[in-house]
Parts: C-alpha cells; structure tokens; sequence
C-alpha cells in the first residue's frame, strides 16, 4: 500500500466514523431535550443499532495497518499521525469488545438511566440499584477484555484523563483534603453570608428573557454556532465546532442556579468552537481529556462569572429585570452571596469551596467499590457515612444522596474526579492568564471574549494535538500544580468569611 492509497482509505473511514458520530450525537441531544418518553423503545432499538454500525467502522479490521502505516512514516505529516495513534489507542481499548455484547451493553446502559430517572422520581434508590449493579458487571466484563494488567478502576480514571492513575490521584485527593477539609470548617464557623434573598420568587420567564438578552450575548454565545436548550440536568454536546449546543435548568427559588449553569456549559461550548477547525471531523477536534473540559468550564462560571468584575458588568441589568427582589441589593453583597460557602447534600448545587469535597467523597466510593473494600450492599452506607463524616451532613432521602447524578446510570465511573481535577487546572491557568492580560478590566467592559480569546490561544485551539499535560506546561510554563488551586480558594474564602 502506497502512502496516497493509506490516506486515501483513512479518509474515507474517518468521514463514515464522523458521519455516525454526528447521527448518535443528535438523537442523543434530541433524547435528552426534547423528544417524547412514549417513543423511548422504539428509539432506543434503532439507536442500539446505529451504535453497532458505528462500533463496526471503529473496529474494521483493515483500518489497522493503515494507522500502522501513518504512524510509522515520518514524512507523514504530524497531525495526521497524531490522529492516528489516538485512533489506534481507541481501536485497541474497543475491537477486543465482541459486537453483540458491545450493542447489548448500550441497550442495558440506557434502560438503566431509565430505571434511574424513575428512581429519582419515586425517592427509591431501590428501583436503580439492580441497573447499577448491571452496569458495574458490565463493566468488569468489557474492561476483563482488554486483558491489562491495570487495576481496573485505575483504566477508568486513565480512560478520562489519559496519563493519571490511582497514585495520582490520592496523592491530589491527599493535599486537597489537608487544606480543604480545616478551611471549610473554619468558614462553617465564621459568621454566614446571608444569601436569602437569592431565594425569593424570580419568574422563571424574565430569567429566560434576561439569559437570552444580557447573559448569552455578554458570553459570546451566538445562534450561528450555539444554541441553548432546557433539562434537569444541564449539559453540553456538539457535532463539530460550529454546532454546539447547551442546556440550563431555571428554578424559580433559586434564580443564580440557571445563570451559573449557563455560563459553565457555554464554557465547554467555547472549548469545541475554538478547536482549530482544521481538524474536524477527526479525533483530535475535540477537548482533549474530560478534567481538562471541566476546567474550561469551571474556569468560566467560578473564576470569571462569579467575580466581582463580572457582576460589575451584568448587574444593573439584572436588578432592572427584577427591582422589587434586587432593588435594596448592592453588588457588593449579590457577588459575596453567590460566592456564599454553606456543607450540603447536593453536588451540583454546591459552591466552590466544598464542590471538590463532593468529589472526594465519590472518587473514595469509586475506589473502594471496584477495589473491594465497599461491598455493593453497602454503597448507599458509605455514601451516607461520607458526607457525614467530611461535610457533617445527614442524608435525609436517596434522591438528596445516592441518586442525585446520572454518571452511574450508564456505567461511566472514574469520571468524577476529573471535575476536582478540573477545577484545580483552572486555577493555574487563572493565575497564569492574569499575569498575561487584565482579567478584570476586560469583564468589567463587557469584553468577556477577549478572555475567552486567552483561553482558545493557549488551550482551545489545540483540540487533542497535545495530552493534558503538554497544554498546562505550554500555557502556563510549569507542570501542574495543585497548589495554586488551594491557594486561590484559600486567600478567596478568607477574604470573603474575614478569616
Ligand atoms: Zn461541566
């Protein structure tokens, strides 16, 4: 096989992988948004069987010396054979997976995320917990195929976030519960923010109307590429970089609960619009890890959305669309309430100093769960004993404790740790960036873009071209450090609670 007619072939299978891709990807923004539950089996059958479609371009046997080809030949060009080795590195996790046990997997997958949403709505963990004990088996089984010699949850961990293992991330689990753990407990001491009056009744259509109006365009977040829709769980996904689409969740009683979520999922949109677009359609047009993505997004809602300049910026508009509740509200005291820290039950609910506390406390159920030391039985337990034992709360109901994310119900474990990961990657870029440009200048005039601008320089555009750690040590000169993490919410939430 000559170079041309490898490429040619490699081309050819890329453009029907990315053609599938784009198909699953819209029925399943089109499953999680909008489309009816009555027509829930009918879809799901025919989507099993795309999957299989797909699985089987993935798996083509004769794509493997042609990767092989490309990989070997350094007068092809770099990207290419960049792309190539990520394929091959998928090819090698997936083709050991026979198709029918592949298909059937994705079929138990999505009647468990059935069997959890009708949990979550009766309060019973009791109707989830054989679909969760499936999808655990079914992992063991399509990770026993691999045969690797890895503690199995340690290839979940490195299947988010290539490069890390179990030993990494205790070792940062470690050093943030050092520090987090004291502090959280001194700010639980110090005299509350009062933020009640974030609690009052904030019509959800003005929230609409004022996300739609102020927010979407302050973010850059425009029609041509991006479009927002509603869910109970917010989310974002994308075909390519000029089609990305985002969710929100507005609650009446709870007005910042739609604005944060906004501002975080327009923050993973910005990441895929921003890839170079000369690498879409192919592996390396995406974010390049899962802790990565996180810290694009929780680089925009926390160290951008909730600071003082943003709020400069938004929040006289904001007043105007609802005087009677923010009228006596000075900004002042709306930024320290929507930076307000209070221990509670629910994760994505929870603010910037004890979210990663959420975190530690599944990567410790995770871990002890696939390592053997938490039998199945006593999950819902161990959860429980968890979060009293690091955030002194007690679980009052399953849906406030084990049933409140959705990550279990179609077996991806080993992906929670990457928003603590993710988090702590933003704070480096953050402190980095601000030594660059003037950060709060650029929010302060609405030039949020200019921001968002550093962020596609040193990150977006690189798509998968460089592993995770290649990104941190080109854009802020040194390795990851979990230390500028720590010191950040350490000096912010001393200023806040006057510590
Ligand atoms: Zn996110």
């Amino acid at each position: 096989m000559t170079i041309q007619e490898a490429l040619d072939q490699y081309n050819s299978w890329k453009f029907r992988l990315s053609a599938y891709e784009m198909a699953l990807s819209i029925i399943n923004i089109d499953r999680m948004t909008v489309a009816p539950s009555d027509g829930s089996a009918y879809r799901d059958e025919r989507t099993a069987y795309l999957s299989g479609e797909k699985f089987s371009i993935e798996t083509d046997p004769s794509i493997l010396p042609v990767l092989d080809l490309l990989i070997g030949q350094p007068g092809v060009d770099s990207d290419i054979r960049r792309e190539a080795e990520l394929y091959r590195r998928e090819f090698m996790k997936i083709h050991v997976i026979p198709k029918e046990e592949y298909v059937a997997f994705s079929k138990a997958a999505t009647s468990s995320y059935d069997a959890w949403l009708k949990a979550r709505q009766n309060n019973d963990y009791s109707i989830f917990e054989p679909h969760l004990k499936g999808m655990i088996e079914w992992q063991k089984k399509l990770y026993g195929y691999r045969k690797s010699d890895r503690p199995l949850y340690e290839q979940m961990l490195d299947d988010y976030e290539p490069g890390t293992d179990i030993a990494f991330y205790d070792r940062f689990f470690d050093r943030l519960k050092e520090r987090l753990i004291p502090l959280i407990q001194k700010v639980q001491n110090a005299e509350p923010i009062d933020d009640s009056f974030l609690k009052q009744s904030f019509p959800e259509e003005l929230q609409k109307k004022w996300t739609s109006d102020v927010l979407l365009p302050y973010l850059g977040f425009t029609k041509n590429w991006g479009y927002q829709n509603e869910t109970e769980h917010p989310f974002t996904a994308w075909t390519c970089e000029n089609d990305c689409r985002t969710t929100t969740r507005y609650e009446e009683y709870n007005m910042t609960a739609a604005i944060f979520s906004t501002i975080h999922e327009v923050g993973h949109a910005w990441y895929e619009h921003n890839v170079s677009p000369k690498f879409d359609g192919t592996i390396l047009s995406t974010g390049i890890s899962s802790g990565m993505h996180e810290s694009q997004s929780r680089f925009c809602e926390n160290y951008l959305g909730r600071s003082f300049p943003f709020w400069k910026a938004n929040y006289t508009s904001l007043q105007n669309t609802f005087p009677d509740q923010l009228r006596d509200i000075p900004l002042e005291q709306f930024v320290r309430a929507v930076n307000a820290s209070k221990c509670g039950l629910i994760r994505t609910a929870a603010d910037e100093l004890t979210y990663p506390v959420h975190i530690l406390i599944r990567y410790e159920l995770e871990k002890g769960l696939f390592g053997g030391s938490i039998p199945f039985e006593q999950l819902k337990e161990a959860w429980n004993d968890l979060y009293r034992q690091y955030l002194g709360v007690e679980v009052p109901s399953d849906c406030e404790g084990i049933l409140q994310d959705v990550h279990w119900s179609d077996g991806s474990f080993g992906y929670f740790p990457t928003y603590a990961l993710g988090s702590a990657f933003a704070a480096q870029f953050y402190h980095r960036m601000r030594e660059e440009i003037a950060v709060d200048n650029y929010l302060e005039r609405s030039e949020y873009c200019t921001c968002i601008d550093w962020l596609k320089t040193h990150i977006h555009r690189y798509g998968a071209l460089y592993p995770a750690a290649k990104i941190m040590e080109l854009s802020t000169g040194e390795p990851f450090n979990p230390g500028y993490y720590l010191d950040y919410l350490e000096e912010k939430y001393s200023r806040l609670y006057y510590l």
